[in-house]
């Protein structure tokens, strides 16, 4: 093809041991692998980025001086510290510690959530406390009797029916478009961290004083936006001498006798390939099966076409008031309402610039095609208000505007076939010489931004003089297995 520049001939002579290795994706997973390999000296890295910006999911944008985030993001102290310490290290003191401040609405009241004990006290109706209370002490009766064998039959034996019914199901619904007996049971292991009354309630019981550890109650937060973390990594990538192309559309994978060799992408309207020892891929499993076009079987192209990630709107109000409420998030589980949680990026940092003005994001679960994903802007603006107003949150600031993002790839769907489809495509990827895939959409895994680099630093620990060791991978798989989101 003459439109098909080889970049890869322009690029200095290289050190037989280094091999040149193209990362697909500027999120956290494919930053963390470029920083890292580029700093070893592991590598000759090229990372390509469809969007204009780095970070992903977890990226930020600027509107009206507000650092707006994709839905609520937060950094979970419960992150492996080696990983934390890099990310106090880039980013000093504009990583704020905050004090965790939101609410979730249980059976019309509001209550602290992360949950504590006093509020569930004190604020939830007495029936219900009650019903709480008779489900915690017949939970070994019912875990006996119960097959796990769904995402449902799994909280039922673990928390009882009172939990289940008034929160985790009607939530996950909203979330996953699915009811809880058509979800894979390995949902509520990697989703729900407080999956049994035990565990729920030594998280619960961890807020009391005394019982507390320093970060109990407490998250991560850049100055400027989670996408700062992103950001300050892409920083350190370039330095440490990767390459990174933003408006780099990955559309072809070349394959050739079971080897990975190239990537095409589309940059300025023009095709470029880009020759590669390895590719390592953190773009959905659906998008990566499709660059790789009739080079995968057919039964790895079924695969990929049967699993698929939930969409999600966010919706954004601007309103004219310094702060909405002193909240940082409020969290949805009823049906009736359509958003599973309100954030307020202001309060995330404790910013009170700029005045006058604040920003709301909810978050719209929703797939394409569905009565949420062709309404416009405005219109969604004002269903947002409405239902507000329904859950009894204030309604008197002017609103400026309302602005929708639309994520394409919100949640990985552990739907019951999930995980039969996975494998298929799973083994299928560890035959094919030089080719990796990883993060939260090459691993359809449920995860954390910590989550994702900890895999980008696991594959990088797995090059040593320029090969790839499939064992140690192996064996960093299944520690990725452990991983249980935080929300
Ligand atoms: C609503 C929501 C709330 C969340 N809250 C939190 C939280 O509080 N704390 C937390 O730690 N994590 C949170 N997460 C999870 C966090 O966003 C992810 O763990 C993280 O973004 C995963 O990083 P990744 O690099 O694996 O994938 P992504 O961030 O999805 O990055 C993949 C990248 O690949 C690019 N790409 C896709 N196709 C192509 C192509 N063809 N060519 C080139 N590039 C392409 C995309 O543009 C994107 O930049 C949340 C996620 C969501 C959706």
């Amino acid at each position: 093809m003459d439109d098909v520049r080889e970049t890869m001939r322009a690029s200095p002579p290289l050190a037989a041991t280094r091999p040149r290795i193209a990362v697909l994706g500027g999120g956290p997973a494919g930053l963390g692998a470029a920083w890292r390999l580029a700093k070893e000296g592991k590598a000759v890295v090229e990372l390509f980025e469809a969007g204009a910006r780095v970070g992903g999911n977890a990226g930020s944008f600027e509107m009206e001086g507000v650092a707006c985030d994709y839905g609520s993001h937060r950094l979970h102290p419960a992150s492996d510290p080696n990983i934390l310490a890099d990310i106090k290290s880039l980013l000093g003191d504009d990583l704020l510690s905050r004090p965790r401040h939101g609410r979730i609405r249980l059976k019309d009241a509001w209550i602290h959530f992360p949950l504590k004990p006093v509020d569930l006290a004190t604020k939830l109706p007495t029936p219900f406390a009650a019903s709480l209370f008779l489900d915690a002490a017949t939970a070994k009766v019912r875990a006996g009797k119960l097959v796990p064998e769904t995402f449902g039959s799994v909280l039922l034996a673990g928390l009882g029916r009172t939990m289940c019914e008034s929160f985790y199901f009607p939530y996950m619904k909203k979330l996953w478009g699915l009811g809880p007996d058509a979800l894979a049971s390995t949902l509520a292991k990697r989703r729900v961290s407080g999956s049994s009354l035990p565990k729920l309630m030594r998280k619960i019981f961890a807020s009391l004083p005394g019982l507390k550890s320093p970060t109990t109650g407490k998250f991560y937060y850049p100055r400027g936006g989670f996408g700062r973390i992103c950001d300050s990594i892409a920083g350190a990538a370039m330095e440490a001498g990767a390459n990174i192309r933003l408006n780099a559309r990955v559309e072809r994978i070349l394959i050739v006798n079971n080897r990975v060799c190239a990537v095409e992408i589309i940059e300025n309207g023009q095709t470029v390939r880009i020759d590669a020892d390895a590719v390592w891929s953190t773009l959905p499993l659906t998008t990566l099966v499709k660059a790789v076009g009739t080079a995968a079987p057919q039964d790895v192209r079924d695969a990929a076409a049967a699993i698929r990630f939930r969409g999600m709107i966010l919706v954004y109000l601007v309103l004219e008031t310094d702060q909405y409420t002193e909240f940082d998030a409020h969290y949805f589980p009823e049906l009736s309402i359509p958003i599973s949680r309100l954030s307020e990026p202001k309060n995330y940092s404790g910013a009170s610039q700029p005045r006058g003005a604040t920003i709301l994001c909810a978050e719209l679960p929703s797939d394409p095609g569905d009565q949420y994903w062709s309404m416009d802007d405005a219109a969604l603006g004002r269903a947002l208000y409405e239902w507000l107003g329904a859950a009894g949150l204030p309604q008197s600031a002017k609103i400026r505007r309302a602005f929708t993002k639309r994520l394409s790839h919100a949640y990985p769907v552990y739907d019951r076939d999930y995980e039969r489809h996975f494998s298929t495509l799973d083994r299928w990827i560890e035959g094919v010489e030089g080719l990796l895939t990883f993060g939260r959409q090459g691993l359809f895994a449920h995860d954390n931004t910590h989550h994702a680099l900890a895999m980008a630093y696991g594959a990088v620990d797995c090059v040593k003089d320029g090969v790839f060791d499939r064992a140690k991978w192996a064996s960093h798989r299944q520690e990725f297995l452990t991983h249980v989101v935080e929300d």
